[in-house]
């Protein structure tokens, strides 16, 4: 079989189960098969090429795959964030667009700040998305993540190896902030958490692929707020005077979490919008600076 036909053939599968972008999955996966990136496979492919058998039954694997509706990100086993290439498996949420908008503003505010050893704690960690990102565009923070999968630290510890120089993340695994044992660093001048903010109610209602991502980093509760509650009435013990939470979660909340901020005796900053202009964090100031 040819390239152009294995190509064809995918595609046409993809688009009958309904897939949004068959041409661009069937490249990615039919690049993936044979071992080249997409641009490589794009530059190099001639549509009469024969495709080799090893090579075709790896492809027509893969497309059953993104068939039944699993992600591209974890046929791939990886995700680009922030300009950077993590590992991702089925441990971990595939890091989102919208969590770069998180990122930005994290560095921000750490741009506004004077301190010389400044520290950053992510909860929610996954595959370390936010942490890594933060500490590869700012060396100098002493940046810690914890998380309570053992399976997503394991990814995370992955990506801090191939990203950043030895120990530059100080993983903890554990529930938020019980992960931190009274030996590690408590006081922080930046709190981020991308946590599990789903309703229950709405997970059935969840597309095929992010029903493919664990359901321990979706799950927040009746309301979807359980894990974001449990943050907010502790991070005041835990940011230093002037210290900066960020929040993310789904536009629609961000009502309910202002107050919770406001009654866990936090001072209020501004929402976070995302890539389309959505209120998808919000931060607030430990207060006394
Ligand atoms: N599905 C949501 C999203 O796409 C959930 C992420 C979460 O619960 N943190 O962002």
């Amino acid at each position: 079989m040819t390239i152009g036909e294995a190509l064809a053939e995918s595609k046409a599968l993809l688009s009958g189960a309904g897939i949004e972008n068959p041409a661009l999955d069937a490249d990615l996966l039919l690049a993936h098969a044979l071992g080249v990136n997409r641009s490589a496979l794009v530059a190099a492919r001639r549509d009469s090429d024969a495709l080799n058998p090893e090579a075709l039954e790896r492809f027509r694997a893969f497309i059953e795959r993104r068939r039944s509706g699993e992600c591209v990100a974890y046929i791939l086993e990886k995700k680009e964030f922030f300009g950077l290439e993590f590992f991702v498996n089925k441990n971990v949420l595939v890091p989102r667009p919208d969590t770069e908008c998180l990122v930005e503003a994290a560095l921000s505010r750490l741009a506004g700040k004077k301190t010389p050893n400044l520290r950053a704690l992510d909860l929610c960690a996954g595959s370390g998305a936010i942490a890594i990102a933060l500490k590869s565009q700012r060396p100098d923070l002493e940046a810690w993540a914890t998380d309570i999968s053992q399976g997503a630290l394991e990814v995370a510890k992955i990506n801090a190896a191939c990203l950043l120089p030895l120990g530059a993340v100080h993983f903890r695994l554990g529930d938020l902030f019980q992960a931190l044992s009274a030996g590690d660093a408590r006081a922080f001048d930046l709190i981020t958490a991308n946590a599990p903010y789903v309703p229950d109610g709405e997970i059935p209602g969840l597309s095929a692929e992010v029903r493919g991502e664990p359901i321990l980093a979706l799950d927040g509760g009746a309301d979807g707020l359980d894990i974001i509650r449990k943050i907010v009435a502790q991070a005041p013990r835990f940011l230093l005077p002037g210290g900066s939470l960020m929040l993310e979660a789904d536009p629609r909340q961000m009502p309910a979490i202002a107050l919770m901020l406001e009654s866990a005796g936090l001072e209020p900053g501004g929402a976070i919008k995302d890539l389309s202009g959505r209120d998808r964090a919000l931060e607030a100031f430990q207060k006394g600076d």
